[in-house]
């Protein structure tokens, strides 16, 4: 991992392995010593881009990854500290993680952006919806870094409850329901059961993922994302016929039928921001775009809404001027 180090970055971690060993050693026994980490332990952006780099270059495991060896450390520590790891590595491959390296890949991780929230109370755009957690979007940045969904959660899903519920509080007495919106969204929902032949919507979600893994992954162009925005309205178009068997009890493919019209218009709205963003910032890589252009889009935050017509709508808007506490605490640099 060592020549996929940021520049800037190097000096955080281990020159040599064997001071990132007596950095692991010393981390595996809760204790800290002068060792810097190693640099298998850099950002995920940045060791995902590393992988995909590898195999692409003809470097990958047999399955299309790479080798992650961690059989050096006590089997009793390794247990201990990745219980489910070792578990399903032992059910589903028949490879025992301390005694050997296991195949690693990335994989969707987290959604940085999301629903536009205020950031005393949860609201949204949408008077009486409320978001906060992963579903939020502008509180990450362009690269959710490890643990920090964790305390967005316990903060944020804290002051989202009390603004959901002080809104309940003054909004109860007019609550006002359409009975024809209510009708026809009962209709809707139940038009997949009621169809005797047509899609079947783990089909469009199968095609869906495929399309997002392979054209939207870890490095964007241009043409992959054109291609993606082509690709993602002839799978839309396939909703309309989508079927399901069964009953409305615990259903999941009557579930996914109504999911996969939100994951249509979460993965449009990825891939059109993607495409206008023309840099590379945190985990968004563009190999067209290589550089940070701060001066293009520093501060700046992509803006995804639904035109009359239904159309998906995408601008930018202007970071609100970080609070001065904020910027000290965080270095400086107030944008
Ligand atoms: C592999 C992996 C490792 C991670 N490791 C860490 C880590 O070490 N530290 C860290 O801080 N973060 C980590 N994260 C991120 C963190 O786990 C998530 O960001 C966090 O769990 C999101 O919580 P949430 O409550 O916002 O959303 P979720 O936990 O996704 O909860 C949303 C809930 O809504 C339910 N739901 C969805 N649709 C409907 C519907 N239509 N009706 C009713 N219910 C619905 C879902 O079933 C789900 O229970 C990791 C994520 C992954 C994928």
């Amino acid at each position: 991992m060592w020549k996929y180090l940021p520049e800037d970055r190097r000096g955080e971690y281990a020159a040599t392995d064997d001071e990132a060993k007596r950095w692991v050693d010393s981390a595996s026994r809760g204790q800290t010593s002068d060792a810097r980490r190693p640099p298998e332990l850099s950002t995920r952006d940045n060791v995902s881009r590393a992988i995909y780099t590898e195999v692409r270059e003809g470097r990958g495991t047999p399955h299309g990854g790479v080798f992650l060896d961690i059989s050096y450390l006590p089997a009793e520590h390794v247990r201990r500290k990745l219980p489910s790891m070792y578990d399903q590595f032992k059910e589903l491959a028949d490879v025992d993680i301390t005694k050997g390296p296991m195949e690693v890949g990335p994989t969707t991780h987290y959604v940085m952006g999301g629903v536009r929230v205020d950031a005393e109370t949860g609201a949204s755009t949408v008077p009486g919806l409320f978001a906060a957690g992963e579903v939020a979007g502008g509180m990450h940045g362009a690269n959710r870094l490890g643990g920090n969904s964790l305390s967005d959660l316990l903060v944020f899903g804290a002051r989202t409850g009390a603004g959901a519920a002080a809104h309940a509080a003054k909004h109860a007495a007019q609550s006002y329901v359409d009975p024809v919106q209510v009708a026809d969204a009962a209709r809707e929902l139940a038009a997949p059961l009621e169809r005797e032949t047509g899609e079947d919507p783990y089909a469009l979600q199968r095609d869906l993922q495929e399309v997002m893994q392979r054209l939207v992954g870890i490095y964007r162009v241009e043409a992959d994302l054109n291609e993606a925005i082509d690709e993602i309205g002839k799978i839309r178009a396939r909703l309309p016929r989508l079927a399901v068997r069964g009953g409305r009890v615990y259903n999941p493919g009557w579930n996914l039928a109504f999911e996969v019209r939100n994951l249509l218009i979460v993965s449009e709205g990825i891939t059109r921001s993607a495409l206008q963003r023309t840099e590379s910032r945190g985990a968004h890589s563009r190999l067209d775009f290589p550089e940070t252009d701060q001066k293009g889009w520093g501060g700046r935050n992509g803006v995804v809404r639904r035109r009359e017509d239904g159309s998906m709508d995408v601008t930018t808007t202007k970071l609100p001027t970080m609070p001065d506490e904020l910027g000290s605490l965080l270095g400086g640099g107030a944008h």
